[in-house]
């Protein structure tokens, strides 16, 4: 479930951004949110404003944007789903080793769009053009988080935005 591979139905992370398919008539859903970290590698390294423009330039809206420095409890708690992975401690440690810039973006299919815009967890793997290919380092520090299914997508986005932060 948590293999960016095989989520939504997108391709392959060799395929080039300019070659995918269209989504489908189904899949299509207007106005959706979803939740997007610029992670504290990619904050670090001054990218938060180059990664925000390619989410504007690719017609994704910024519904709510925060800049947080996550504690080692709520980063252990968003990654709940991770907990029995041999990564898991790292990964916490990582998330909250400096600032990370929170954001809920919204348009249509967005939870698709922004995974598609993202490319795969390692960016060993991911397609020219995704931001994980230009700006990640490696698995761990790979520059940035986005939900993965409607049902996480809700839950990532109540976990750092109260709805009267959403416009
Ligand atoms: P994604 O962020 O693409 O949805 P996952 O949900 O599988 O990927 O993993 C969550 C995060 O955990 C990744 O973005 C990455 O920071 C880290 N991670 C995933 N797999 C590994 C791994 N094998 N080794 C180290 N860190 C990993
Ligand atoms: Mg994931």
């Amino acid at each position: 479930m948590y293999d960016s591979s095989q989520l939504m139905g997108l391709t392959p992370a060799s395929t080039s951004l300019s070659r995918r398919p269209s989504l489908n008539q189904e899949s299509h859903v207007a106005n959706q949110k979803t939740l997007s970290i610029i992670k504290p590698d990619a904050t670090a390294a001054n990218n938060s404003g180059a990664i925000i423009a390619r989410f504007q330039e690719e017609g994704l809206r910024i519904a709510g944007i925060r800049k947080i420095h996550m504690s080692i409890p709520e980063a252990r708690g968003f990654y709940a789903v991770h907990a029995e992975r041999p990564f898991y401690n790292d990964l916490v440690a990582f998330m909250t080793e400096g600032p990370c810039v929170v954001m809920v973006l919204e348009g249509d299919n967005a939870i698709a769009r922004n995974r598609e815009i993202m490319g795969a967890t390692n960016p060993a793997a991911a397609a020219e053009g995704t931001l994980r290919k230009r700006f990640a380092t490696n698995i761990e520090r790979n520059a940035v988080h986005g939900s993965d299914s409607p049902e996480n997508a809700a839950i990532e986005v109540a976990y750092f935005f109260r709805t009267t932060e959403l416009f």
